[in-house]
């Protein structure tokens, strides 16, 4: 019979979902390796939203001391022409927390931070490495044979791929990437830029849309520093997959001529520490466990970062992954159908996306965009603003489950 104590789990991808799932499993006595892919923690990301549940999670978890030191104070969202004059602003307070910008922002590279310092507090029975991946699985009925990149194979009794939307995991257990995702219409990139010395309001996350794309900056916590967004609506073109060159250049085409900033964002590009930069794809799993193999965050169910929600299901998955594993660790097949069973509810929300998606947002020509900036405009009179609420805060009735401590 296993005991928490006897298990031995794989988490795959050192991301938000991978780090919070090997804490609590942790913090529950399990020995847990995790293998990230990259030699070091991934940096980057701009702010990501914890709203309803996934702000539930962060609190049970004990992280919030971490995140206020992080925490950034947005003062709200301002859409901007390309001479920087102002379209309209939504101040935070206009939706009390649960707008755009939410009561709760971090970025994504400070949580992973805290998620990694609360690890090291608990690392007795933690294997962490860096530049590792599994490179084959197979699994019987009692555990998963894993080879590593490195050469050697393991054996774990549960493997957890948490090794983001492209998952090496979910192909080698459930099949190709073309099965599960949809790819939504474009592409988005976030990088760190130095914060431009005029044209912006500080604090507030400036946008500047033209037809199919859109620059904006936000604010990182760092007052010399800002994070630049980028969205860009075209064809799916799978040479730009691992082409950083290419990346940029079509992120140069669709942006030239653009106005206000864009031409500053696109010079600091070249030289940033930390572009990011990836398609927009969907994933859904008909399931997410395939015997001992199941999947947690991006790999099993990316809404992409337009329903900025990826963090939070990343979150909420792992909480309650681990809170079933530790409920049953000598029944880990009853543990996983309980874990489906609890987040696919709060999954098909939370893939929503508000406002139609890309189509709403980067409308391809001028007419539609003025069209588009009028709607949003609209959302900021007082009528309309609990439409909006709605939109964002479309997990709010989720009940997450509860654990033991
Ligand atoms: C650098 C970076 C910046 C991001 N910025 C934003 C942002 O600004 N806004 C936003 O909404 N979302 C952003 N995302 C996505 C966001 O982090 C996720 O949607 C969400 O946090 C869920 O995280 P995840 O852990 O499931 O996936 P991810 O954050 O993608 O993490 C997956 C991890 O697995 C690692 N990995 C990949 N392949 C393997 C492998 N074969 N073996 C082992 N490890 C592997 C990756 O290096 C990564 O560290 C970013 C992701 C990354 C990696």
């Amino acid at each position: 019979m296993s005991t928490t104590s006897t298990l031995r789990i794989l988490v795959a991808g050192g991301g938000i979902a991978g780090n919070a799932v090997a804490l609590q499993l942790l913090r529950a006595g399990v020995a847990t390796t995790v293998v990230e892919r990259a030699d070091a923690p991934r940096p980057g990301g701009q702010a990501v939203d914890l709203r309803s549940a996934s702000r539930e999670v962060a609190e049970r978890m004990g992280l919030m001391e971490g995140i206020a030191k992080f925490q950034l104070h947005e003062e709200g969202l301002n859409l901007v022409d390309r001479k920087g004059k102002d379209v309209y602003r939504m101040p935070a307070d206009m939706f009390e927390g649960k707008g755009p910008v939410a009561e709760i922002e971090i970025t994504r590279g400070d949580l992973n931070e805290v998620l990694l310092t609360e690890i090291v507090s608990v690392s007795e029975r933690l294997d962490y490495r860096y530049g590792e991946w599994i490179t084959d699985l197979t699994q019987d009925e009692s555990g998963v044979a894993v080879t590593f990149a490195s050469g050697g194979t393991e054996r774990f009794d549960l493997v957890i791929g948490a090794d983001g939307v492209h998952s090496a995991t979910r192909r080698m257990a459930f099949g190709p990437e073309e099965e599960f995702g949809t790819y939504l219409g474009g592409y988005m990139s976030f990088f760190t830029i130095p914060t431009p010395k005029d044209g912006i309001t500080p604090g507030w996350m400036t946008m500047h849309p033209v037809p199919r794309a859109s620059v904006g900056i936000r604010p990182d916590g760092d007052p010399v520093t800002s994070k630049a967004i980028i969205t860009l609506r075209c064809d799916k073109d799978p040479a730009l997959r691992r082409d950083v060159a290419a990346q940029k250049q079509l992120i140069s085409d669709m942006l030239a001529k653009a106005g206000w900033h864009a031409d500053y964002v696109l010079e600091a590009m070249a030289t940033t520490p930390d572009f990011y930069f990836d398609e927009l794809e969907r994933v859904d799993m008909p399931t997410l466990n395939a015997g001992r193999v199941t999947l947690l965050g991006d790999a099993g169910f990316c809404g992409s970062p337009m329903t900025g929600m990826g963090t939070a299901m990343a979150l909420v998955g792992a909480y309650i992954l681990a809170g079933e594993i530790a409920s049953s660790p000598d029944d880990l097949t009853a543990a996983l159908a309980r874990y489906e069973a609890a987040i696919v509810p709060f999954l098909d929300k939370a893939k929503e996306l508000p406002g139609g998606g890309l189509k709403m947002m980067l409308p391809t020509t001028e007419f539609g965009l003025k069209a588009a900036l009028t709607m949003g405009k609209m959302m900021t009179l007082k009528p309309f603003r609990p439409i909006m609420m709605k939109m964002l805060e479309q997990t709010s009735d989720y009940v997450l489950p509860t654990y033991r401590a």
